[in-house]
């Protein structure tokens, strides 16, 4: 296919954009195990959960069965704010690397918040007001999910309170104020709000947290104030769901222009946005009707799929977030503090490890600075400053268009490119300068973590 035959930008017209999520369950023989209360390691019951989430995230947390569920109108009113997002054919990367393949990539960067994670946020605010909440509490490592929430509670006035870890808290001021701009309170995690904080601060006076920290942190002021709940980012089957509306657009702009991906890759942290990006993909896979090859990008700091076990685990350090099965590197694993801090995650969703352990897709590590080298490259090829998350993606689409330039293949290959990447420039400045680190666990290391795992008899 000759240069501009397709656009370089795909776009959706408004009244093209899905109004039902998807939910890849329905198509899954093997659906992910049940979500366990950490007290009494059984499954929690909806009535449990409802503690701790809001009524309708509850139900489609533990929906495995409906196929769309619609999205409701007030969110995809904010939707259309910033989306559909664009898709891009990668016209300018494939002549720079010289590869007969064809890239394209979904671009989740065009809002305030800058990543994709603004796709849930609203939709868990939306629920949140429509059952007469007051608030949502909720972690933030880097910054962006908070953001992402402050956004979207903002829109729905709803108190938004974050807590935020606290290295990130000092070392990215411009985040933090970001959330106040609208309207959050941002606490610093760990902090003496909570009995799990002070039980940290006293066991480690002085220690920076960890997100597992945070969670805890956040988790409890939810359950012990009247009118509050707790919304996560990622990992969570509807956080999933409301990321389907990434791969749902994907696909439907790549039907219009009659392309169909061969290959489809994203950076996975906890696993939404690519558990997002390839749903619609995967249900064609599992119902037997198309086939793809997916990969999964993760960081070699924290190899949660290619180097973690298939376990119940913990989601959080103080143990009182329900267990996930799923692939994990143990709770205690805190991964060494690499720039990439939405792939700093221990565990990983339990939808995409049900389907990494069924074999319908793979995975893969790659270094730090590898990454950022990517990073570059594409930024001088394609303009747009990717964060490092995303990154990661864009250093195996890179890898995979050279092999093709081998082989000759004129693959077709999709990557989520989830976020921008102006406040990590930080990490920018520590890669130029020389002084990016690539911090790879031992064996021995993984293994003394795997030690603590819960015994949970299946
Ligand atoms: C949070 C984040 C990720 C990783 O989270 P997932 O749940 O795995 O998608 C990736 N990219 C960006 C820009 C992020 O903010």
């Amino acid at each position: 296919m000759k240069y501009n035959e397709i656009p370089t930008k795909i776009y959706l017209e408004e009244n093209e954009m899905p109004k039902a999520y998807y939910n890849v369950r329905a198509d899954m023989k093997n659906k992910p195990a049940p979500l366990l209360n950490p007290g009494t390691k059984k499954p929690f019951t909806e009535e449990e959960l409802c503690g701790v989430f809001c009524k309708e995230l509850v139900k489609q947390e533990l929906d495995d069965d409906t196929p769309y569920i619609p999205i409701p109108e007030e969110v995809q009113r904010y939707y259309k704010m910033y989306r559909p997002s664009p898709l891009f054919r990668a016209y300018n990367l494939e002549k720079k690397l010289g590869t007969p393949a064809h890239i394209y990539y979904k671009f989740e960067g065009n809002n305030t918040s800058g990543s994709h994670k603004l796709n849930s946020a609203l939709a868990q605010a939306y629920y949140a007001k429509q059952q007469g909440l007051k608030g949502v509490t909720t972690e933030t490592g880097a910054g962006q999910w908070g953001t992402a929430l402050s956004m979207a509670c903002s829109y729905f006035d709803l108190d938004c309170k974050v807590f935020m870890v606290k290295t990130s808290y000092e070392q990215k001021p411009y985040r933090r104020e970001v959330m106040k701009v609208y309207g959050a309170s941002v606490t610093p995690s760990p902090s003496m709000e909570t009995q799990v904080g002070q039980k940290i601060l006293q066991e480690h006076p002085g220690t920076g947290g960890s997100l597992g920290c945070a969670i805890s942190e956040a988790v409890e002021v939810a359950v012990t104030n009247e009118g509050y709940r707790y919304a996560l980012g990622s990992v969570l089957n509807q956080v999933l769901l409301h990321q389907s509306i990434v791969g749902l657009e994907a696909k439907a702009a790549l039907d219009k222009i009659g392309v169909k991906a061969d290959m489809i890759i994203g950076c996975a942290g906890g696993g939404s946005n690519l558990g997002g990006l390839i749903s619609p993909f995967m249900g064609e896979k599992l119902r037997g009707e198309a086939d793809y090859e997916i990969i999964a990008v993760e960081p070699q700091s924290c190899p949660s799929f290619t180097r973690g076990v298939f376990a119940y685990d913990y989601a959080d350090t103080g143990r009182i977030c329900p267990l996930v099965k799923m692939y994990t590197l143990g709770s205690d694993f805190i991964p060494a503090p690499d720039h990439a801090g939405g792939l700093r995650f221990h565990g990983m969703s339990g939808i995409l490890s049900q389907l990494y352990h069924d074999g319908y897709m793979k995975a893969v590590a790659v270094k730090q600075t590898d990454v950022f080298a990517a990073a570059e490259q594409f930024s001088r090829a394609e303009g747009i400053l990717p964060a490092p998350e995303s990154s990661h993606a864009i250093k195996v689409a890179i890898d995979e268009a050279l092999k093709c330039k081998e082989t000759g293949e004129e693959k077709k290959i999709l990557f989520g490119l989830t976020g921008t990447g102006y406040f990590d420039l930080y990490a920018f400045e520590k890669f130029h300068n020389g002084e990016m680190q690539d911090n790879i666990p031992t064996d021995e290391e993984l293994e003394s973590f795997r030690k603590n795992l819960p015994d949970i008899k299946e």
